[in-house]
């Protein structure tokens, strides 16, 4: 089965171009890629939110953001996904940890609408501690990353601090079978 992603996502990433490069970064972006990827970027307008595209096309806009306009820079990952958490989520001062679980457990029944395959699972570690699971989607290291980057600004749009995310378990290794991302705060 082909894996797809959400329209939204692809939708974030123009804003996300627009906001750190300019208009100017859409133009110097669209010649870099090919089929799918270049006539979406080229008319971002026609992005649908809730419609299905191939995550082949995702990872290549993804690639091309990170080589062409952050000069190859990695950590431009973390940041994408980031802004797609300010995209999508309102901020808002959550006080207790039990309402940021909350706000975490609500979030991951609609991240788990974003992609397909697979499932998202939600495991309470600590006051303060979670693992959010992914099951059934094989991942890339770049995708890994935007998702972390999505789910630690998720909380700390919800006035969590002290923030850390790193990922245990990674579906690229064949015999984890999972993508564990360790979300942790103060
Ligand atoms: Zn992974």
């Amino acid at each position: 089965m082909a894996q797809r992603v959400k329209g939204l996502t692809l939708r974030s990433r123009v804003a996300f171009v627009k906001h750190t490069y300019g208009s100017e970064g859409m133009t110097r972006l669209v010649p870099n890629l090919k089929g799918q990827a270049r006539e979406l970027m080229e008319s971002p307008a026609t992005i649908n939110s809730s419609g299905w595209y191939d995550f082949d096309v995702q990872l290549e806009i993804d690639r091309a953001i990170c080589k062409v306009l952050a000069k190859g820079d990695a950590s431009i990952y973390l940041a994408m996904g980031a802004y797609s958490a300010d995209f999508q989520i309102s901020k808002e001062d959550t006080s207790s940890p039990e309402d940021l679980r909350r706000f975490l457990k609500l979030q991951m029944t609609m991240f788990s609408h974003y992609f397909k395959p697979g499932t998202v699972e939600m495991v309470t570690v600590s006051d303060n501690e979670v693992l959010i699971r992914i099951k059934g989607f094989a991942s890339v290291r770049e995708n890994c990353d935007t998702n972390m980057g999505f789910l630690k600004r998720s909380i700390e749009l919800r006035g969590a601090e002290g923030v850390t995310i790193d990922e245990p378990k990674c579906s690229q290794d064949p015999t984890a079978g999972v993508c564990e991302y360790r979300l942790r705060w103060k």
